[in-house]
């Protein structure tokens, strides 16, 4: 007697119904007419085609997925680090400039109190000189015959070395 038969699979999918041909049947290449009613299932230790492709698909898009997630991570990361590159060169010329302003400002008062000092041991000879200019129009009017230039000068270093 011939049977009838379909397959579960692992996935829970069954299988079409399948006629299994009985000796007779197969040396009469007939199929018995009168098939039982009761179809048994048997286990199948696969899923169906089916499923197997679906996954295989959804593991494809997985992978897909996730190779697009690490390249976007990838790409996200780069940013970031070319944004911190870029705040810390930001960062590093402001306090250069800061530092060269710095060393100006030392440089100018060092020079100031270069000159404060120069001017403590030697006086202020642009004051000295420019009042004796004054003061020797008036007073060099009489002796015009040594020159205003020469004369006045000579006088002026004097008085500096006098004070
Ligand atoms: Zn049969
Ligand atoms: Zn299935």
């Amino acid at each position: 007697m011939c049977q009838k038969w379909f397959k579960i699979y692992t996935c829970g999918c069954a299988s079409p119904t399948y006629v299994q041909f009985c000796r007779p049947a197969v040396a009469a290449d007939v199929v018995c007419q009168l098939l039982p009613e009761d179809v048994q299932p048997r286990k199948s230790f696969f899923p169906c085609y089916d499923c197997i492709r679906a996954q295989h698909r959804a593991e494809k898009a997985a992978e897909a997925a996730a190779a697009m997630k690490a390249a976007e991570e990838a790409f996200k990361k780069a940013e970031e680090e070319k944004k911190h590159k870029e705040t810390e060169r930001i960062r590093r010329e402001a306090e250069e400039r800061a530092r060269v302003e710095r060393e100006e400002e030392e440089r100018k008062a060092k020079a100031r109190k270069e000159e404060e000092e120069k001017i403590r041991r030697e006086g202020r000879p642009w004051e000295v000189s420019g009042g004796n200019k004054k003061g020797k129009g008036r007073r060099d009017g009489h002796g015009g015959r040594h020159g205003n230039g020469h004369g006045g000068g000579s006088s002026a270093w004097g008085s500096n070395w006098r004070s």
